[in-house]
């Protein structure tokens, strides 16, 4: 099993930390010749959503992770990740891969700093840490989407076929079960 870390920009090390911590083998994503590449699951890191959806744009990766997304790989989003995904960005378009039928509102608990660390319940796990750095919220869900958790009755995750999406940083909270939520949906 390997998983590719979208590694462009933002904090794909946390995740590749993370994975080497669980004995999971991985792969960088940083030019279009690594997404021909043969991987299980993909992750898409936090960091800033819009300077990621240019490069991903300028570098071709986005039809290519687009389709292995849309034909089932296993892909975890977190935070800028999550707004990658979603198929409808409140408050200005940019691009991005809109896989996931949502809407998601980025920056939504204020520009500034508004980072805040809490615990809530995970559907199917329990009680988990969540760090939240600047993060997005999402508003609404389209067909087939699974709520995952609610902060302060803000849903924060959510999955979607084989897309699972998280307004928080697993990777900074060592979060393992969205890992392995993940490792899961790979082995279905
Ligand atoms: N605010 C960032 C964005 O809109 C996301 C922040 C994060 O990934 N921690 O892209």
């Amino acid at each position: 099993m390997k998983v590719a870390v979208l590694a462009l920009q933002g904090a794909f090390a946390e995740h590749e930390q993370m994975l080497e911590s669980m004995g999971i083998e991985y792969m960088e994503i940083r030019q279009e010749k690594d997404a021909h590449q043969s991987f299980d699951a993909l992750i898409l890191p936090g960091g800033e959503s819009t300077v990621m959806g240019k490069l991903l744009r300028d570098l071709d990766l986005l039809p290519i992770l687009k389709k292995k997304i849309e034909d089932g790989l296993p892909v975890l989003g977190t935070c800028a990740g999550l707004i990658l995904l979603s198929d409808n960005l409140s408050g200005g378009e940019m691009p991005h891969l809109a896989t996931m039928p949502i809407t998601v509102k980025r920056n939504a608990y204020g520009r500034q700093l508004c980072s805040f660390r809490t615990k809530a319940e995970l559907k199917g796990v329990g009680s988990v840490p969540m760090v939240f750095i600047r993060a997005p919220y999402i508003e609404k869900i389209g067909e087939g989407v699974e709520i995952l958790a609610k902060v302060d009755d803000h849903i924060v995750a959510v999955r979607y076929k084989n897309q699972i999406g998280v307004s928080f940083h697993p990777e900074l909270a060592d979060c393992r079960s969205i890992y392995q939520m993940l490792l899961q949906s790979v082995t279905l």
